[in-house]
């Protein structure tokens, strides 16, 4: 049990930091890593044109949005269908871009982020 919360801590720590360079390279709006200009430079500060759909939000969607990669993830992490617990870690952590993916898409496509 053990095993699988550290597994769980690890792979929310990945997304963690990496949660706004997934939204850059979705929606190419200018968002870059933490350590670099983090939503600085991120399209929802120009005031004509599309606006990313991620940083565009409100604060409570964008903790449904994590929240729901995070839940992604304790599902691998702490299910019972992985039994190594290296292909739980790396599903855990694969879970984040998987699923990010898939609710840039949603949001993308809810949003009509790319039609103009
Ligand atoms: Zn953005």
């Amino acid at each position: 049990m053990k095993a699988r919360a550290l597994i769980f801590v690890a792979s929310a720590a990945v997304t963690s930091v990496l949660f706004i360079n997934l939204c850059g390279t979705i929606f190419q709006c200018g968002c870059e890593s933490l350590w670099g200009a983090g939503a600085t430079h991120c399209n929802i500060h120009a005031a004509h044109g599309r606006h990313c759909p991620w940083c565009a939000v409100s604060v409570y969607w964008q903790a449904a949005i994590f929240g729901t990669i995070l839940a992604a993830q304790g599902l691998v992490a702490f299910g019972p269908w992985v039994k190594s617990p290296w292909m739980r870690l790396i599903g855990a952590v694969a879970a984040f871009p998987a699923t990010g993916l898939g609710l840039g898409l949603l949001f993308g496509w809810f949003t009509q982020y790319w039609a103009h």
